[in-house]
């Protein structure tokens, strides 16, 4: 143990360090010795035991001071995030479960009301920091403090922003001088479910829970009420509505299913309006539903569908409601604790904000009478016209119009307290809903493959003092990775205890973000404070979840970049680099990945001992059922059970696959070598299953499970909306705009199928016509028309006649037929083309397909040019997914941007007929374009003619082309005369002026 000494000296013995012995013990061997996981920052608590995660072992070891390795990197699998306490009730569709229960693939709701479905379950954490959080509405939560929220920010008068945040982030901030809430949570939007089928009708069910006698058939009610009679009866109920003599003030009775000459015959008025005949009759479904006697609302009335939800409230308020003279607050009272609960969550599941509050009971006096009064509640809430929660018109009348209202009001809950509470043992889940990707993604729960981080801490610590800088995305998150992470690591661990002093004494040199010991110093700091990155010289950096980090900080350049200067005196510096994946190309990790020597963890099958890395497609699973999934080896198709992992994990290696720069170790570990008792294979295979209908899922589960970056993808446009914005300019004829033509032809067996398109600046293109010659391809009659169909112009707006400039033609179907097409023709203005899968430019060199009689390519047969039809297709669907400016704003079209004439629905459908997507093969993310629709010719038309143009020289052209264009066909001249010019419709419908087919230089290329 050394002396405390003064921080220039620690400095000096820290970049002196380096020349000391190498420690004995490597980093695993310590953490198994010396480490201890908390139940605070671990879901298994107790002495760290490297055996649980052998796959952990190299990694950490590759830090040690005997290795020779400079940098790690681990790209990986992440877990879950966001804690709730176990206790917390989750709605799902057959009604209630709590966090404790819940179980993968089970019907939950995220918080616009749509049915998602759980795709993974925590293990449970104790020991959390948790929170207590209070609405406005009275409503309690308890979470953990890394729980994220999806708030709005902002008082009153200002601009609300959406936000997410972690617990603890709102806890300083959310009172504004002490009594203004800053935050608020939107209100559920109402529940989206299947119609149920229902015992009592739910109108008659509500209105029967208030005004009904629970043993009896009867409802009473004012007879100013009677239209409820008419409202019952087109239940479909049979009702007889008595006013009886012995009536007491102006009350009348209503008799459901109160068939003629059956009961008492009171001798009033008796009105019967329907006999439409039940076989057990209201009294008989009371009971058998468990009401008789019972008055509460059943479990499936709340979870039956929206309208039946609301003629349940319309049947609650018609009889116990009431609404205001002015609208603006209804209110249900009632002296049933069960029956206030119950109508309370029904305005919930009708996305409704409501307030429950107290009345005591006692003795009171009403209308000058002594009476005793029960305690009753009273609900409270407002709703709009738009949603009617009567049907009794007087009460009906008074709703409020929605227009002009602000949705704050009612449609938000105000975080009102945030308290801390007493830890309780939380878990948390992810669902298969946009708005809830955060809970796995952006994940902040410790699992073991974050440990490794830590372990090497500890170690640096103890074993190998220094200068140590660690990393996070951000400062804040650094100071709370300081509290639940690095604290624990010390306090529970007796030999970290003894050499870092506890914050509280004096001198002891340790804050929050820097911990000093016994030669070294631990600074903790985020990737967006370039001042934190530039504090110190660091021997060790530990950069945590680098695809969190900012682009640039604070104009500095990479805060990686920033951090590793840090190191670069030291000679022997260790640099640990570790995230979760995010998206291709801007993935940090990846890149550091790609540079390393790129390891794989082998592991041996139980069955045959063949070696072999754990790919995602070796899982199978009948159909529906992923919790039945085995591992399928690749080498004696054994099927491999999930527990197997605990024989083949210890027995594993890691093995490079690149040459790497022999400095860097990379480590790829998906979260399919997760240890049994965590993630299993069964939760992999739901997960992807599950992931197989959105496209953001499948990032989730290839990003967290995986542990690979994502390629965004491009999803087909809706043929709809281009089918209504058609333009209305003149078929075959070139609008204003068009300045040069290209052609693309489909081969099919019984015809030929070409769209002819005009370019013009900003690569914005005008469809000019699509032809489909019927004839078979094997007989050269409809060659013959296409050969016509080449040597045709087109009018412009200007009068010129636009030549084809060039023609693709695919040689895939028919190729012999093709090539001796293009033969004949003779012209530079005919290209063969051959769509490729992959391809960095939308046209690659052509290949010589001639060849002579000596065996030689002809240079000037037949050559195919190689067209990457997918990224024609990306282009394609970005430039139809433009929005067209509207007349109002006066901008132009946006480059890029392809008129389309008033063809038939049909092309617009096959234009829109394929989608990107993105599906893993063999264990590796692979996208492809795949068919949504059967005929797809006018897409592949017009990627051709799209490769025509780029060919021609479409996206290399400079002012100085597009000019000679314009001058070629008068459009420059015209411009100057008349700003602007008249619309395209109004030229195409002049008498076309004479022709003049123009010749320019460059076009003959
Ligand atoms: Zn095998």
């Amino acid at each position: 143990m050394l002396p405390p000494q003064t921080a220039e000296e620690i400095y000096s013995a820290a970049a002196a360090a380096g020349a000391r012995p190498d420690p004995l013990l490597t980093i695993s061997e310590w953490a198994d010795q010396y480490r201890s996981l908390s139940t605070r920052a671990s879901a298994e608590p107790g002495p760290w035991r490297t055996e649980r995660t052998p796959y952990l072992k190299e990694i950490m070891d590759c830090l040690s001071p005997s290795s020779p390795v400079e940098r790690v990197v681990l790209m990986k699998g992440s877990q879950l995030g966001g804690p709730l306490a176990l206790d917390t009730p989750v709605p799902t569709a057959e009604g209630w479960t709590t966090m404790s229960e819940i179980r993968c693939g089970e019907t939950v709701f995220d918080e616009n009301g749509q049915p998602c479905q759980v795709v993974g379950v925590s293990p449970v954490f104790w020991d959390r920091d948790c929170y207590e959080l209070t609405f406005s509405d009275g409503s309690r939560i308890v979470c953990d403090a890394e729980h994220r929220w999806v708030v709005w920010e902002g008082l009153g008068h200002e601009r609300q922003k959406l936000r997410c945040l972690a617990t603890v982030e709102m806890v300083p901030r959310y009172k504004v001088r002490g009594h203004w809430n800053r935050y608020a949570v939107d209100v559920t939007g109402p529940l989206s479910l299947p119609r149920v089928d229902l015992p009592v009708d739910p109108y008659l069910l509500g209105y029967w829970l208030g005004n009904g006698t629970s043993l009896a058939n009867d409802l009473s009610l004012h007879e100013d009420d009677y239209e409820i009679a008419a409202h019952l009866s087109t239940c479909g109920y049979s009702v007889d509505y008595q006013l009886p003599p012995w009536r007491n003030g102006r009350s009348a009775r209503i008799v459901v299913d109160g068939r003629r000459g059956r009961g008492r015959d009171e001798g009033g008025h008796s009105d019967t309006v329907a006999v439409a005949d039940r076989t057990t009759g209201f009294r008989g479904t009371l009971r058998e539903a468990g009401l008789k006697g019972n008055k509460h609302i059943p479990l499936q009335y709340l979870r039956a569908s929206f309208s039946q939800r609301l003629a349940l409230l319309q049947g609650l308020m018609d009889s116990d409601g009431h609404i205001e003279r002015h609208g603006w607050r209804c209110q249900y009272s009632t002296s049933n604790p069960n029956l206030r609960d119950r109508v309370y969550e029904l305005l919930m599941t009708l996305g409704l904000k409501a307030t429950v509050c107290c009345h005591p009971g006692g003795v009171q006096r009403i209308q000058g009478r002594t009476c005793q009064v029960q305690d009753h509640w009273l609900i409270r809430f407002t709703a709009y016209d738009d949603l009617p929660i009567f049907r009794l018109s007087r009460k009906l009348r008074r709703q409020l119009r929605r227009p002009g209202r602000r949705a704050t009001r009612s449609e938000r809950r105000r975080i009102v307290r945030i308290e801390r509470v007493p830890s309780v043992p939380v878990r948390c889940i992810a669902v298969d809903s946009q708005s809830h990707l955060y809970l796995v993604g952006e994940s902040m729960i410790p699992t073991h493959n974050t440990e490794v981080g830590n372990n090497f801490v500890g170690y640096v610590i103890h074993q190998a003092p220094g200068p140590m800088m660690a990393v996070q995305p951000t400062v804040e998150m650094a100071k709370r990775n300081s509290k639940q992470r690095i604290d624990p690591l010390i306090e529970e661990s007796a030999a970290l205890r003894q050499l870092v002093r506890a914050p509280r004494s004096r001198d002891s040199g340790n804050t929050v973000l820097s911990k000093e010991f016994p030669g070294g110093v631990l600074v903790m700091t985020g990737a967006n404070s370039a001042v934190g990155l530039r504090s110190m010289a660091a021997r060790y950096l530990f950069l945590d979840e680098v695809d969190g980090y900012p682009g640039d900080v604070d104009g500095e350049g990479d805060p990686i970049n920033l951090a590793l200067a840090r190191a670069r005196t030291f000679a022997r510096r260790k640099i640990f680099i570790v995230s979760t994946p995010k998206i291709a190309g801007l993935s940090r990790i990846e890149t550091a990945y790609l540079e390393s020597d790129q390891r794989h963890y082998w592991v041996p099958c139980p069955a045959c001992g063949q070696f072999q890395v754990l790919k995602f497609a070796q899982l199978t699973w009948p159909k529906g059922r992923p919790e039945e999934a085995v591992y399928v080896c690749e080498h004696c198709q054994a099927r491999l059970a999930n527990h197997q992992k605990h024989v083949m994990l210890p027995r594993g290696e890691w093995r490079p696959s690149a040459a790497g720069d022999g400095k860097t170790a990379g480590f790829l570990l998906s979260s399919l070598y997760s240890p049994v008792g965590w993630f299993s294979w069964a939760e992999a295979a739901g997960m992807f299953e599950r992931a197989q209908k959105d496209q953001a899922l499948l990032q989730v589960f290839v990003n967290t499970v995986l542990g690979e970056t994502w390629t965004q993808v491009g999803e087909a446009p809706d043929w709809q909306r281009l089918y209504e914005r058609r333009e209305d300019y003149r078929i075959g004829t070139v609008p204003a705009g068009g300045l040069f033509m290209t052609a693309g032809c489909d081969v099919q067996q019984t015809r030929l199928e070409v769209e002819l398109i005009a370019w013009g600046r900003d690569k914005q293109s005008w469809s000019v016509d699509y032809r489909v010659l019927e004839g078979d391809t094997s007989r050269p009659e409809v060659w013959e028309r296409l050969s016509e169909l080449l040597d045709e112009t087109f009018v412009s707006e200007s009068g010129v006649a636009l030549p084809i400039v060039k023609l693709a033609i695919d040689s895939g179907y028919a190729t012999q037929q093709v090539y001796h097409w293009a033969r004949k023709q003779h012209s530079p203005r005919v290209m063969v083309i051959k769509g490729v899968e992959r391809g960095a430019a939308p046209v690659g060199l052509p290949t010589a397909v001639d060849v002579s009689v000596a065996g030689k390519r002809m240079r000037r047969g037949v050559r195919v040019w190689p067209v990457a039809t997918g990224l024609i297709k990306e282009e394609l669907y970005r430039w139809l997914r433009l929005e067209k400016p509207t007349e109002e704003s006066g901008e132009p079209f946006p480059p890029g941007y392809c008129h389309l004439p008033r063809y038939p629905e049909e092309f617009f459908k096959q234009l829109t007929a394929e989608q990107l997507v993105t599906k893993v093969v063999k264990g590796y993310r692979r996208t492809e374009w795949q068919k949504l629709r059967e005929r797809n010719e006018s897409l592949d038309c017009r990627c051709y003619g799209r490769a025509a143009a780029a060919a021609y020289g479409l996206d290399r052209f400079t002012e100085k082309h597009w000019r000679a264009l314009e001058e070629q066909l008068g459009v420059a001249a015209k411009r100057r005369q008349d700003v602007p010019g008249p619309p395209a419709a109004v030229l195409a419908a002049r008498p076309a002026p004479v022709r003049r087919v123009i010749r320019s230089p460059f076009m003959e290329r």
